[in-house]
């Protein structure tokens, strides 16, 4: 036997989360830490390392430390939502930076970049990311961050994450990724050169359609994690105390969901390619996916989530995700159960979301089911 010591897998580090037990009573499961306020030594110091709860808790903490194992990071941070933690990283730029983004990622963030980070000073330039020239093309003397989601909702595209670590290094910006779709189980992306790794923590992390919560999990400890440090203690975004419990709990399960999810989205996008009503399935995972050569090269799994363009239409595209039984006819993404939307509803006007597309978040449900509903709802909104 090797003396090489073992480094743990991440289904391991989920199901146990890291192995902690609550030292008063050995119990397997955390408690929920709920104190806003801590006491002080009588020396006047605070060696616990709590002061105050909306700089820090301790149930955030662990949470925090079973997802920065997960992704290889330095650290985590919890916020309260996907969109707190995005935003709390352009914030805690130099006033006036210039920011990259891409054209096609969550519609949310995009908008909160177009129109309202340069009300704080901020500079956006939206790019293709798929076209590395441009990308370099559009790199300026203060570009302080480049921001990147892979793969891209709800077009699924695929960005070369160490192409762009490059770039961005070599301009002086950091890089900084929305991996939320990807999962922790299917990419590293800290390994692959990015400085910052965020997710919205309300879709696969926690899973279960029940919490709002973002996290950032950083390569190191820098100047600009010290600041996005600052920015959520004066911003009050911290992750409340349940909510970050509640997420401990969906972690644990994390590998096998998304797994399953993954293998589920996988059969969905064959069959649905061969879908007389379905113009073009969009999954990374199909060799005929643009992106699907990075994806090999940089994802271990191609996720469970996939768009399909509807043959007749934006209308039969409505019409089906009306007709559907067992998807849920919901925004969101990552839970346990199958979602289905148009997008272009939510996304409005700008949005690079073809009109007849539908996007399918696959649950846990069985996979013919799964077909066999929306194949019959395609069909009904065809006749
Ligand atoms: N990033 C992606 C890829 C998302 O899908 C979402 C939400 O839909 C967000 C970020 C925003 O996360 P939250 O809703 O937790 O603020």
């Amino acid at each position: 036997m090797s003396d090489k010591p073992h480094t743990l897998r991440p289904r391991t580090i989920a199901a146990q989360a890291l192995g902690a037990i609550e030292p008063a009573t050995k119990a397997v499961a955390l408690p929920v830490h709920v104190s806003t306020t801590y006491i002080r030594d009588p020396d006047n110091q605070y060696r616990t390392g709590y002061i105050y709860g909306r700089p820090d808790n301790a149930t955030v903490r662990q949470t925090e430390a079973v997802i920065a194992a997960l992704e290889g990071a330095h650290e985590a941070m919890l916020f309260g939502s996907g969109m707190a933690a995005a935003t709390g990283v352009v914030l805690a730029l130099p006033p006036g930076s210039h920011v990259l983004a891409p054209e096609v990622c969550y519609w949310g963030f995009r908008d909160w970049l177009l129109h309202e980070a340069p009300l704080f000073g901020y500079k956006v330039d939206l790019v293709d990311f798929a076209d590395l020239a441009s990308v370099r093309a559009a790199m300026k003397p203060d570009t302080k961050l480049v921001w990147i989601e892979t793969p891209g909702n709800p077009l699924w595209n695929i960005t070369d994450i160490k192409a762009v670590a490059e770039i961005a290094h070599a301009g002086g910006a950091a890089l900084g990724i929305d991996s939320t779709a990807a999962t922790p189980v299917f990419t590293r992306p800290i390994e692959l050169g990015a400085d910052i790794v965020m997710h919205s923590a309300t879709k696969y992390l926690n899973g279960h359609s029940d919490v709002i919560a973002g996290v950032l999990a950083t390569a190191r400890d820098d100047k600009l994690w010290a600041r996005i440090r600052q920015v959520r203690g004066h911003h009050g975004a911290i992750l409340g105390p349940f909510e970050a419990w509640l997420l401990l709990r969906g972690l644990r399960t994390l590998d096998v969901r998304v797994r399953a999810q993954a293998e589920s989205a996988a059969l969905l996008a064959h069959r649905f390619a061969n879908h007389a009503a379905v113009s073009a399935v969009l999954y990374p995972g199909l060799p005929t996916h643009p992106g699907h050569a990075v994806a090999v090269k940089q994802m271990s799994g191609y996720g469970g989530m996939l768009s399909i363009r509807v043959k007749a239409g934006e209308r039969a595209a409505i019409d089906a995700a009306a007709r559907v039984e067992i998807w849920k006819r919901a925004t969101s993404l990552g839970g346990v159960e199958s979602l289905i939307e148009h997008r272009a509803s939510i996304e409005g006007a700008g949005s690079p979301c073809p009109p007849d597309l539908l996007r399918l978040s696959v649950g846990l449900e069985d996979v013919d089911d799964l077909y066999h509903d929306l194949d019959r709802a395609l069909r009904a909104a065809n006749a």
